[in-house]
């Protein structure tokens, strides 16, 4: 059955919500002139004006991605599918090449013939950082996207994942690979095996 709860008996002023009204109004109006015509120095206003200005991100902030380099320049993404397996929003989309016949890599290891991040799809969560075995990804940036209205904008591809340096400036990883070749390569191939 059905419990009859009574109104709460409001006074003339409260039914017509003008105090309230009026009081907003003026709360507004405070911080409007305070953060208008304070002294940002002062510590008085939070706000900042962004781009030109901007705050320091934490040393762990995930910016747009960077495919990192060799010391020859080629990308050091073996085409794994690791990241793009790892990504819950599926929007890593590579296409796996073999290098030529000649190329001591042949057989061994795969290059990204396309290799495209849609940045907006993208949630920043940093599992393909994760998965990557290569150390080929990063998310080291520290940059934002630019605005675009767009969406094509926001399509990463190779060359422009590869254009972009770490915060530090740098294109390549502080881990050494050990490419063939090189006196350190351990001389694995997919024949000899592991
Ligand atoms: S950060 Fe997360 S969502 Fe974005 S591409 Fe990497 S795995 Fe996918
Ligand atoms: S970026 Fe790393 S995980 Fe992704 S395909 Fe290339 S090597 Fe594999």
């Amino acid at each position: 059955m059905a419990k009859l709860v009574n109104k709460p008996k409001m006074t003339f002023g409260e039914q017509v919500y003008m105090p309230a009204i009026v009081g907003g109004v003026g709360l507004s109006l405070r911080k409007f002139f305070k953060n208008t015509f304070s002294k940002r120095e002062n510590g008085d206003i939070a706000t900042i004006s962004y781009p030109e200005e901007k705050r320091l991100y934490p040393e762990r902030f995930r910016g747009v991605h960077r495919l990192t380099h060799r010391t020859d320049g080629s990308p050091r993404c073996v085409a794994c599918l690791c990241c793009s397996t790892a990504c819950p929003a599926q929007c890593i989309h590579i296409e796996p090449g073999e290098y030529a016949a000649d190329d001591p890599r042949a057989g061994y290891e795969r290059f990204p013939k396309v290799f495209v991040i849609d940045e907006l799809r993208c949630i920043f969560c940093g599992y393909c950082v994760e998965a990557c075995p290569c150390d080929a990804i990063r998310m080291d940036t520290g940059l934002h996207m630019p605005p675009s209205t767009n969406r094509d904008h926001f399509l990463y591809d190779k060359e422009t994942l590869m254009s972009i340096p770490g915060a530090d400036g740098s294109y390549q990883s502080g881990n050494t690979r050990h490419e063939p070749g090189d006196e350190s390569y351990p001389g694995l191939t997919r024949e000899h095996g592991h």
